[in-house]
């Protein structure tokens, strides 16, 4: 039989490796999270898929000179640098596709 004293030390050295392990896994979870707190950081892995073979998002504008319905993309918007009242100005456009058009049609930014 184990006397008082004897059951005291034991559950005192039960508690001492409870804590133990306690504070271990507690270091090995944040470890564990910094770890992935530098990676994802980095950008490595991102979870962004491709699913479209090109531009979904359109937008519609109506040609200032032959008055077709033209539809484009972001990619399709030009942006050219000018001037106004002294200041640098950027004012977008995207071309007529029609043959005998080709007018630089003025857009709104895309974004
Ligand atoms: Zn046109």
């Amino acid at each position: 039989m184990f006397g008082i004293a004897e059951v005291t030390k034991l559950f005192e050295g039960c508690i001492r490796g409870a804590l133990i392990v306690f504070v271990l896994t507690i270091g090995i979870v944040a470890l564990a999270g910094y770890a992935a707190g530098i990676k994802s950081s980095k950008g490595g892995n991102s979870m962004v898929k491709v699913s479209s073979d090109g531009p979904v998002l359109t937008k519609k504008v109506v040609c200032s000179k032959c008055a077709y319905e033209l539809e484009y993309t972001g990619e399709d918007v030009k942006d050219v640098q000018g001037f106004i009242m002294g200041e640098s100005d950027t004012s977008y456009y995207i071309v007529c596709p029609r043959k005998s058009c080709k007018k630089h049609v003025t857009v709104k930014a895309w974004w």
